[in-house]
């Protein structure tokens, strides 16, 4: 299936994976909608992608508000009159070990990764369900599949998206049209390790690098392509990419 002038939401666009998907979608013909907080590098990006010839906007949100994230979705179908896709891709991992009780990064993290994420999603389906199309695509994670100390929150996390996108999958892609991806990275090298406050879990990390490759963000975006460019019979409810070195 073409992208062509397919309407496309990304969330996380400033940074990471959502940056390098939606350099991959501008060259594929999408219409994009950059969505995080730091607008200066979301401007930087729409400006990269329309000197590729690609249609694109930027907004300003904070997924962890339900009414800036319905406006991202009104602002999109008024500028672009519709939404085919939403990738929702925005996520914080501030991982620390339990017995420091971080209780306000395990609270920013169920905000941003469950409660913005679910923000999305709810502020697409009317339009979605109306058009009888669509395609939603959840970026969870390795940690959404197996727990490691420091993770018990992020991961907790991430085992809700990928959960969710299979209830999500079971009740509207059959009855509407609107298909459901979950995506599940392993080590990708982005900014999303700078989130990390607890020293125990940079000592922990630090090594990690030296053990396997990380993946590139782009490895990422590929993967988001690949689910978005089947035919419309096929639902690529879920991929797990890693590291071949990651264990
Ligand atoms: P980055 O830190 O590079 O990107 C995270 C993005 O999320 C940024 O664009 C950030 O933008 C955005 N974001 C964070 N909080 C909010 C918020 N409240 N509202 C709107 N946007 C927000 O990391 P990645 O690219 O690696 O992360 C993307 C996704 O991939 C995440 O869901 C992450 O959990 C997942 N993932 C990453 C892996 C990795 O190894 N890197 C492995 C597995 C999964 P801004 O700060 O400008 O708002």
């Amino acid at each position: 299936m073409s992208l062509k002038n397919q309407v496309v939401i990304i969330t996380g666009a400033s940074s990471g994976i959502g940056e390098a998907t939606a350099i991959l979608l501008a060259k594929q013909g999408a219409k994009l909608v950059l969505v995080a907080r730091r607008t200066e590098r979301l401007k930087e990006l729409t400006n990269q992608v329309t000197g590729l010839g690609a249609e694109a906007i930027h907004l300003s949100t904070d997924i962890t508000q339900n009414h800036e994230v319905q406006k991202m979705v009104s602002t999109t179908i008024e500028h672009f009159g519709k939404v085919d896709v939403l990738i929702n891709n925005a996520g914080i991992m501030p991982l620390s070990m339990v017995d420091k009780i971080h209780l306000d990064e395990w609270v920013r993290m169920v905000n941003v990764n469950i409660t913005g994420l679910m923000y999305g999603v709810a502020a697409v389906l009317p339009s979605m369900i109306q058009q009888q199309n669509g395609h939603i695509v959840n970026v969870s994670s390795v940690a959404g599949r197996k727990l490691f100390p420091g993770g018990a929150v992020y991961c907790g996390t991430k085992f809700f998206v990928s959960a969710f996108s299979e209830g999500l999958r079971m009740e509207l892609s059959p009855r509407h049209n609107i298909r459901i991806t979950c995506i599940e990275p392993g080590a990708v090298t982005t900014e999303l390790l700078n989130t990390i406050t607890d020293e125990d879990v940079l000592n922990m990390l630090a090594g990690m690098k030296e053990n396997f490759d990380f993946l590139e963000a782009e490895d990422i975006a590929e993967s988001i392509l690949y689910a978005l460019s089947q035919p419309n019979r096929v639902n690529i409810s879920e991929l797990l990419i890693t590291p071949r070195t990651q264990g």
